[in-house]
This record gives structure tokens, C-alpha cells and sequence, in this order.
């Protein structure tokens, strides 16, 4: 199998066919601009000294500063933060916000450390990013296990606050960033079930219930929609007549996990995604649907909530199949969109509400959603190239090369 950064590659490339991009333009893009790996050193709570890999990759900054969020996680390698920046670039021109794209991560598995260890590697992380990153330069924010409160903590480092996002509201964050993610993805959802006629009793599977999946299945549940299995890192559950998701969200604050919840079956990962359903909600992590199992999916609608969970390989397949995909850099952009405002008010000393937050997020997906549909419909070609060509075109528009 490809490695995620050769299947963002293999993407651009492809995309770049079909704009008709100038031949610099893509050279320029198929290299990030920089990158940095660190090691930090971290005394543990036994005594012990550890020491943890961390990088940063500022891919582009042709439409602003670099922009993207810094993940925890014991799988995350230069290869992973590279493809992640790449789409960073891809996601912010997309929507058409004036940043750039950037990714961070450090390999290490969080639900491990404690709180003062989890503390003392966000600062170690940021200390060796002292002048790489910052406001005007490049402007982390949380994904993959970390959190608003790993942000405050990391603008703290720094020493300002606007030189993070994600952040929680009493140290400088936006109103609506938490569940912006999601909410971003139910307006696309909105926009595509209206386009492809599905109905409230639409059957959606849900993979991954961390910030991105637990807020979806959340805002879907209370919009009516039927919600039959959901999986988190330690298996996935169903139930075919709808699962009550406050319900879940409940039991897996009290035991971890949504495993064993009351009157569902408990299956595999690879079990979820092949079930039978309208819609499958990707919201965990990259190369979830791959050439191995993309012949066995039997939703109409893949929606891709995570970064890079279809390779180009599954892409191909799905589509013989005429399976709709929607992808990342639209779908997931709402969280970027959002931080972007928290940026702003953060740069011009405001505070938005949270109606005035979401009404700007849902002017943003409405319109980057009928721009894609148009340039879908229009060429003839899927929605995650029409996505890489109008966020290329404008790229290509602005890059002085
Ligand atoms: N980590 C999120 C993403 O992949 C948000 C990035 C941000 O807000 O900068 O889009």
C-alpha cells in the first residue's frame, strides 16, 4: 500500500491533469516548503527521562500563514504530517480562507501519560518551534488526541494567544470551534441530501467518536436521523433499529469506550464499514478505506470527516461502484473555518457569538459546497477532484513563481 503522503501526491497530480495547472505550480506544490523534526526530552513521573519525536511541516504558504493542527499519536510519522499539511493547503483554499497549510504531530500514545507529563510535552513541543511557529508565520491548533486545553497550554508557551486556535473560550478561543468539525460536515450533509434526495430514515454508520464523529452523530440524533452503528478505538457497535446516541455519548463518558453498550452487537472495525447503510461517516484516521475492503462498502454516500481516509486506489473503486464520496478538504473544513475566525477576533481583540460564528460557517460550506458541485457537474469528475481543482486554480491564481 502507498503511504499517505504518495497518495496526497498522486491526488495532485491527477487534479493538476484536469485544471490544466501551470507546469511550476505543480512542481512547487509537490514539495512542502519546510520541515522540521525535534526531539524533546521529558522527565516522566517515575524519575525517568523519555525523550519523543515531534515535527512540523509547513507545506505552502502562498494564501497566508500555515495553517493546520498538531497530533498525538503513537502512528504519526514525517510521512503522515507531510500528506496532512499537503491537504491543510488543499482544505484552507478550498473554503477560501487566506491561510496556508501546515501540519505538527508527535509519536507518542497520549492515553498513556498523565496530565503533567501531557503538559510538559506540549511546552517541550512548542519550545523547539519558538520563531517557526506564531501568528503571522504558522498557526497550530488541535487534532488527532489533543485539546483545547493542550492550545492553551501551547499559547501560553509562546507567550500569544492568536499564535494557536482551538483554544478554550477563557484563554482566547472562538465560541463554536469545539463543534465546528462537525457542524461544518452536517451543512455539506445538508447540501448533499438535498441534491441526492435521501430521507430522514437514512440509515449512517459512523466510524470514530472522538471530537469529529461523537459531535456528527450528535447534531444528526437531534436533527432526526437514524444513527444505527457506531465505532470508537476499541471496536464498534450496532443496532438496526437506531441507536439513542445521548444514550452512548453517556456510557462511553462512564466506561471509555461505546463497547457493550444495551442492546447492540458488538462487531469489528472492518464489520462497521461494510455494513449495509446509506451513509458511512469517516471520522478516525487515514487509510480506512483502501483497495482491500472498498468492494465491500454498501453506502451510497461516503462522508470523509477524518483526513485521508479513502486512498486513491478505494477512490477509483467507490466510484465503479457509484458511490458518492465527500471529501475531506470540504467536508472536515468547518474546524479550520472556525479557527480562522478565532484567529481574527483574536488578531482585532473581539468576540463573536456563537450565532454570528455559525452563520459565517455555514455561508462558507454552502457556498464551497455548490462552487465543488458546480465544478463536479460541470467536468464531469468527482467531488474530491473538483475540491483539489478549485483550490488549485486559486492557489495557482496568487503563487508567484
Ligand atoms: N486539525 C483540523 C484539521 O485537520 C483543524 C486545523 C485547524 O483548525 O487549523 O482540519
Amino acid at each position: 500500500m502507498q503511504t499517505a503522503y504518495q497518495n496526497a501526491m498522486e491526488q495532485l497530480r491527477k487534479a493538476s491533469e484536469i485544471a490544466e495547472l501551470n507546469k511550476d505550480v505543480l512542481l512547487k506544490l509537490q514539495s512542502p516548503d519546510r520541515f522540521i523534526q525535534v526531539s524533546i526530552p521529558i522527565r516522566m513521573d517515575s524519575g525517568e527521562l523519555k525523550v519523543f519525536t515531534g515535527y512540523r511541516v509547513q507545506y505552502d504558504n502562498t494564501m497566508g500563514p500555515y495553517k493546520g493542527g498538531i497530533r498525538f499519536h503513537s502512528d504519526t510519522d514525517l510521512d503522515e504530517v507531510k500528506a496532512l499539511s499537503f491537504w491543510m493547503t488543499i482544505k484552507c483554499s478550498v473554503v477560501g480562507i487566506p491561510l496556508g497549510g501546515g501540519k505538527g504531530g508527535v509519536t507518542v500514545d497520549p492515553k498513556v501519560l498523565s496530565e503533567s507529563e501531557i503538559e510538559k510535552l506540549s511546552r517541550g513541543y512548542v519550545k523547539k518551534l519558538k520563531g517557526i511557529i506564531g501568528r503571522d508565520i504558522d498557526v497550530p491548533a488541535p487534532d488527532v488526541y489533543t485539546t483545547p486545553k493542550i492550545m492553551a497550554i501551547m499559547a501560553d508557551e509562546i507567550g500569544d494567544k492568536a499564535a494557536f486556535t482551538g483554544k478554550p473560550i477563557e484563554n482566547g478561543g472562538s465560541l463554536g470551534r469545539d463543534k465546528a468539525t462537525a457542524l461544518g460536515a452536517f451543512y455539506v450533509f445538508e447540501k448533499a441530501i438535498e441534491k441526492l434526495s435521501l430521507s430522514k430514515d437514512s440509515k449512517i454508520v459512523i466510524q470514530g467518536f472522538g471530537n469529529a464523529g461523537a459531535v456528527f452523530a450528535k447534531i444528526l440524533f437531534d436533527a432526526g436521523y437514524s444513527i444505527i452503528a457506531v465505532s470508537d478505538s476499541k471496536g464498534a457497535i450496532v443496532s438496526d433499529n437506531g441507536l439513542n446516541i445521548d444514550e452512548v455519548l453517556k456510557f462511553k463518558e462512564n466506561t471509555g469506550s461505546v463497547i457493550n453498550f444495551e442492546n447492540t452487537k458488538t462487531i469489528t472495525n472492518q464489520e462497521l464499514l461494510e455494513l449495509d447503510c446509506d451513509v458511512l461517516a469517516l471520522c478516525a484516521l487515514e487509510n480506512q478505506v483502501t483497495d482491500n475492503n472498498a468492494n465491500n462498502i454498501k453506502a451510497k454516500i461516503v462522508f470523509e470527516l477524518a483526513n485521508g481516509p479513502v486512498t486513491p486506489e478505494a477512490d477509483l473503486i467507490l466510484k465503479s461502484k457509484e458511490i458518492l464520496v465527500l471529501p475531506d478538504v470540504l467536508t472536515n473544513a468547518g474546524g479550520v473555518t472556525v479557527s480562522y475566525f478565532e484567529w481574527l477576533q483574536n488578531i482585532n481583540n473581539e468576540s463573536w457569538s456563537l450565532e454570528e460564528v455559525n452563520t459565517k460557517l455555514k455561508e462558507i460550506m454552502y457556498k464551497s459546497f455548490d462552487e465543488i458541485y458546480d465544478i463536479a457537474k460541470t467536468k464531469d469528475i468527482d467531488f474530491r477532484m473538483a475540491a483539489f481543482v478549485s483550490a488549485l486554480k486559486r492557489i495557482e491564481a496568487k503563487m508567484e513563481i
